[in-house]
């Protein structure tokens, strides 16, 4: 008798339904990295060794496993080695961003297989938007050779209600609000789409990419505007509608500036790159570094950057104050989080090394030993914090987690079940 029914043998991590979806189960199990023989299969789903032969081999053929080469075993004879076959399908990620538009196809492990980039004004609105991310998914249409992408998952630089993909009054995309790139897109592609918010996205890519595997990273994000992602064992927290993280709108001081969200005393007032450009303006005569970069047009944040590396007071000064802001909200989040990891990305690390080993002094001062002994405090690896390799996970994730696999794996293909995929992942 195998011990194959007795689902009481599970580990953590494997879903109370395992029985509805076993097969869904054991590809995620191989695609995370928790087992990758039959034997650890078996093991760590609490199937029995025949049912896991099985299903190993349903996934085997139809594509999405693959046989990879051979490992010794405690048995002595050697065992196979399984992984998710990269090839089976391919997935479009896109970031738009306010100023560009990078797009990428990747594998079914997130390995970049074609990409396109290009400056673009966000505020263009969403139509003629849409149209040039349609335009780049053309022109990375060679190496897929007319094959459909199995997901579409774009990454926004506004709050997005993630069950809908609609854009909740984005402070620096006029003619966005309410506009759904979801309902856009299916009405051109078949693939089921997901969107989220950019600093969600880069914080699912910061997370797949750390150096050392963590469970919990806080990102932040400080460059035109200030937010925040949480990823906790591989989800991103969204919170109920998707507008988790949006710590630019804490309210942390009496600065009667006014934010873009109308309201003020908002940390983005502070610490947003839009904010230190027109304090750092308003002051140019108090600097002859800033009054030289005035003379050649409005100050940009690449100005900003060079003003901070040659030691301007005023830029200094401004820096300082943000940094010390956010340091006071981080402290407050990790204390409350006590995450593994934060990242510290956007635009600001251009400025120098200070506004990191400030937020790093902060957090470590103010919080609770058990929170701050081992954690860790570093800038974004990923370069420009692009956020493809988030959006790409964000668009894996989605289609392949067990529940969405489960559904569309008698049909060989998610692109017929795209509106019950995003009614599961949502
Ligand atoms: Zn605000």
């Amino acid at each position: 008798m195998e011990p194959a029914e007795e689902p009481s043998r599970g580990v953590a991590g494997v879903p109370a339904d395992f029985d509805s979806m076993p097969t869904a189960v054991l590809l995620d199990l191989v695609r995370s990295g928790r087992a990758t023989t039959r034997p650890e299969l078996v093991n760590a789903s609490g199937a029995g060794r025949k049912a896991v032969a099985e299903r190993v081999a349903h996934l085997v053929d139809v594509g999405l496993l693959e046989d990879t080469g051979l490992v010794p075993s405690s048995g002595g004879r050697p065992v196979r080695t399984l992984a998710v076959n990269p090839g089976a399908g391919h997935v479009v990620a896109a970031i738009v961003g306010s100023t560009e538009i990078t797009l990428a196809r990747t594998d079914l492990t997130g390995r970049v297989i074609a990409s396109a980039h290009c400056s673009w004004q966000v505020e263009r609105g969403p139509q003629e938007t849409m149209q040039r991310v349609a335009a780049l998914l053309d022109e990375t249409s060679i190496p897929v050779r007319g094959r459909a992408p199995w997901a579409i998952a774009l990454g926004l630089p506004g709050p997005v209600e993630f069950s809908t993909t609609r854009l909740s009054a984005p402070a620096i995309m006029p003619g966005w609000d309410g506009f759904s790139p979801r309902a856009w897109l299916r009405e051109r592609y078949d693939a089921p789409v997901w969107a989220d918010n950019h600093v969600h996205v880069m914080a699912l890519g910061e997370w797949h990419e750390q150096p050392q595997p963590r469970r919990d990273l806080l990102f932040i994000e400080v460059g035109v505007d200030v937010g925040a992602g949480l990823v906790v064992d591989g989800h991103v927290l969204r919170g109920e509608r998707g507008g988790a993280g949006a710590i630019g709108h804490i309210r942390v001081s009496a600065d009667e500036t006014r934010c873009r969200c109308g309201k003020t005393g908002c940390l983005e007032v502070t610490a947003g790159g839009w904010a230190i450009l027109l304090k750092a303006a308003e002051r140019a005569a108090e600097s002859p570094t800033l009054s030289r970069m005035l003379r050649t047009g409005p100050l940009t944040l690449e100005d900003i950057g060079v003003a901070a590396r040659e030691g301007d007071p005023v830029v200094e000064e401004l820096l300082q104050r943000a940094a010390d802001d956010v340091s006071a909200v981080a402290s407050s989040l990790v204390t409350f989080i006590n995450p593994g990891e934060v990242v510290l990305g956007g635009g600001v690390l251009n400025a120098g090394p200070r506004f990191l080993k400030t937020m790093d002094a902060a957090i470590k001062a103010n919080g609770p030993e058990l929170v701050t002994e081992r954690l860790v405090v570093r800038p974004s690896s990923l370069s420009d914090g692009y956020g493809i390799i988030g959006a790409a996970r964000l668009a894996l994730d989605s289609i392949l987690t067990p529940p969405s696999l489960a559904r569309w794996l008698p049909s060989r293909t998610p692109l017929a079940h795209g509106a019950e995929l995003q009614r599961i992942v949502r």
